[in-house]
């Protein structure tokens, strides 16, 4: 996107990436967590899962920090309904919630986060989708879960899928790319080893579950090329990037 490489092209990478179409939205607020920012990994230890780091994005965002409920992502696909703040709902790949302010954020390192917003009930999601996330349909899962709770039409929703592994960088064995669609997978150089596209498998499941391919926007960074994005497979240190969204 043009305002992502004139900002690298000067040398300055931001602090938070957006897709346009959803930034020019004024009931939504979102951002993808860079480098610059630093690692939005849980510490360790840590009792709060509200880090420096994630603090840091929330007010990058103008959201209080204490506002922000982390996913805690365990490459499944359980999605929850969330109605005030808390520090994290565990065992939890998915958040939606109806209420203004309330902040929902998913870490990752390769994997997408898939966020979704429905204007007309005012509602949002956000997921957390890795392989495994992703061949059990959790972006669809969130759109099934903000019908459930909010009346959310999948024609009414705006979805972003945010920086993530490319489908060049991704390469993955048999025993993965066999939970996927031909048409996401294709051979790579080396043997036995398969090319698999997360970004267009989840845009797919989105498609599916009646979101309207004009209303997914992508952002087209790929964490494994671009150092100033949380890759594990290129940099396997643990650090991570976040994606927070919330209804403004
Ligand atoms: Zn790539």
């Amino acid at each position: 996107m043009r305002r992502l490489s004139t900002e690298l092209a000067s040398g300055q990478v931001p602090a938070v990436l957006q897709l346009p179409p959803l930034a020019a939205i004024a009931g939504l607020k979102h951002g993808f967590s860079t480098l610059t920012l630093g690692s939005m990994a849980r510490i360790v230890g840590g009792a709060d899962s509200r880090t420096p780091a994630r603090r840091a994005l929330a007010e990058e965002l103008t959201l209080p920090p204490e506002n922000v409920v982390t996913a805690g992502a365990v490459h499944g696909s359980r999605v929850a309904r969330v109605d005030e703040p808390q520090d994290l709902v565990p065992q939890t790949d998915g958040l939606v919630t109806d209420r203004v302010g309330l902040g929902l954020l998913v870490t990752a390192a390769d994997c997408y986060p898939v966020l979704l917003f429905d204007p007309v009930r005012r509602a949002v999601g956000l997921a957390h989708a890795g392989w495994r996330g992703t061949a059990a349909g959790i972006a669809a899962k969130v759109v099934g879960t903000l019908a459930l709770h909010f009346g959310s039409r999948p024609a009414d929703l705006l979805a972003g899928l945010g920086p993530g592994i490319c489908g060049r960088c991704y390469q993955v064995p048999p025993e993965v790319a066999a939970h996927f669609e031909r048409r996401f997978v294709r051979p790579a150089a080396t043997p036995s080893r398969f090319q698999l596209d997360l970004r267009a498998a989840n845009r797919r499941h989105l498609e599916r579950a009646g979101v309207l391919p004009n209303q997914v926007f992508e952002h087209p960074a790929c964490t494994y090329e671009s150092s100033f994005l949380a890759s594990h497979r290129r940099r396997p240190d643990g650090s991570r990037c976040a994606c927070l969204v919330a209804l403004a």
